[in-house]
């Protein structure tokens, strides 16, 4: 039986006996946690004489010279490889009331035993995990790393667990184009935490619902030509939330910094003193291409790509069909941009794919020529949310290839250039 204690090594004296690389291991904890550390050994691994070189430990080149050595030591590591050795100095320190831990073969014979560590950065504060598991040091570095792996990923509930003083604080949250799976690690931490939780239409839904009932959810979804709530009150809202002491998560679909006001409402928040954390998102305008088996560019095929929300920017992207135009918002100006993109010099025959609701169960992809595409969207009856691709690299789509007789499929240059 041991009792786990956090010792307060800050500015106290521990001695290590030993050079080797396991003595560094329990050093380096050591050494974090503010002891002075004094090495008693004629010969230190690389890693030791580093932590020597910088003055992070003393290094004494000496042999273990029994009970002096020890003297004044708040906690001993034992740790020669020596055996003989290794029972002097812990013999020597049970004399001094002094507790030692044991590292090496022998490391259970110790008095004192180091969990396996792990800091995991929550919104709240920094938690330490250490696991004791009777001195084998594989199974604690094992469960330590599970255990703070499913805190890191948000998986605990951590609301109100720790106490909430003063300013609450605000995350701007990318939720990935909606499906379940292409949130972020960080983005599921944050939302562990928030009191508050401010959604968009297109944030994933799934994520909201497995929320306990005690978050409050704000849906402020804009559903294209009905905004429920205007920026400035989303803003304030946030703000307000924030003030109140509470951590409020936006959470928004896709990225929040592309077409998605995340700037705004991050420069909103820091005029009012709020600090704010912009968590990036899997963006629609290159996964939802990507769910229709379109890369946004592709080696001979398309160098870059521009996202757009529609035909007035259109007449400044470059015309060659080399280079792919992603246009987000952009079902209801369909006809103006396909003027627009056709005005600019691309041939009629250039392809298109229209890519409603990817990623969610219900994707559907039209492929289309810039020709025909208006008719076709009409046809099949084309709504938001959607994601509008043009250029050669729609010819990648299964979805064109099992429509258009390609006569020769893009296939990347044997020696072209990296992109
Ligand atoms: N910030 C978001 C974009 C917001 S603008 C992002 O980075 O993805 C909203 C537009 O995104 C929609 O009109 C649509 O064009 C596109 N969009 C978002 N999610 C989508 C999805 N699952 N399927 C198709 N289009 C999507």
């Amino acid at each position: 039986m041991t009792l786990p204690v956090g010792l307060d090594l800050r500015g106290r004296r521990v001695v290590a006996v030993g050079g080797g690389p396991k003595v560094v291991a329990a050093v380096r904890d050591v050494v974090a946690a503010g002891g002075l550390v004094e090495v008693v050994a004629t010969w230190v691994c690389e890693d030791l004489a580093a932590l020597a070189e910088t003055g992070e430990v003393a290094w004494r080149t000496a042999e273990y010279g029994g009970p002096p050595d020890l003297f004044g030591a708040w906690l001993v590591v034992a740790g020669s490889g020596d055996v003989a050795v290794d029972a002097r100095v812990r013999a020597d320190a049970e004399d001094a009331a002094t507790w030692c831990i044991g590292v090496g073969a022998d490391s259970g014979a110790g008095s004192a035993h180091l969990p396996r560590s792990a800091a995991v950065a929550l919104p709240h504060g920094t938690v330490t995990v250490s696991t004791h598991a009777g001195g084998d040091d594989l199974l604690a570095g094992d469960v330590t790393r599970v255990v703070a792996s499913v805190l890191e990923g948000g998986a605990v509930d951590l609301r109100r667990r720790a106490p909430r003083t003063g300013i609450g604080w605000v995350a701007l949250v990318g939720g990935g184009p909606g499906a379940d799976g292409l949130l972020t690690t960080r983005g599921r931490q944050l939302l562990a935490t928030a009191d508050v939780v401010v959604a968009d239409r297109l944030a994933p839904r799934a994520v909201l619902e497995s929320l306990p009932a005690s978050v409050r959810v704000v849906d402020v979804g804009k559903a294209p030509g009905r905004h429920v709530l205007a920026q400035d009150a989303i803003n304030d809202l946030l703000v307000t939330e924030a003030l109140a002491g509470r951590g409020v998560v936006r959470l928004k679909g896709g990225d929040p910094y592309v077409l998605g006001r995340g700037g705004e409402e991050r420069l909103a928040c820091e005029a009012r003193g709020i600090e704010v954390e912009v968590v990036p998102g899997v963006t629609s305008a290159v996964a939802v291409p990507a769910a229709a088996g379109i890369p946004v560019t592709h080696r001979g095929v398309a160098r870059g790509f521009t996202v757009v929300t529609g035909h007035d920017e259109l007449p400044e992207v470059p015309a060659g069909t080399d280079h792919t135009v992603v246009l987000l918002m952009g079902v209801g100006r369909l006809a103006r941009s396909v003027t627009a993109l056709l005005a600019a010099g691309r041939p009629a025959g250039c392809p298109v794919a229209v890519i409603e609701r990817g990623l969610l169960p219900d994707q559907r992809v039209t492929v289309a020529t810039l020709g025909d595409l208006v008719a076709t969207a009409a046809a099949v009856g084309v709504e938001n949310p959607a994601v509008v691709v043009v250029g050669d690299v729609v010819r990648l789509s299964p979805a064109w290839a099992a429509t258009h007789d390609d006569p020769e499929p893009p296939r990347p240059p044997r020696d072209g250039i990296d992109q």
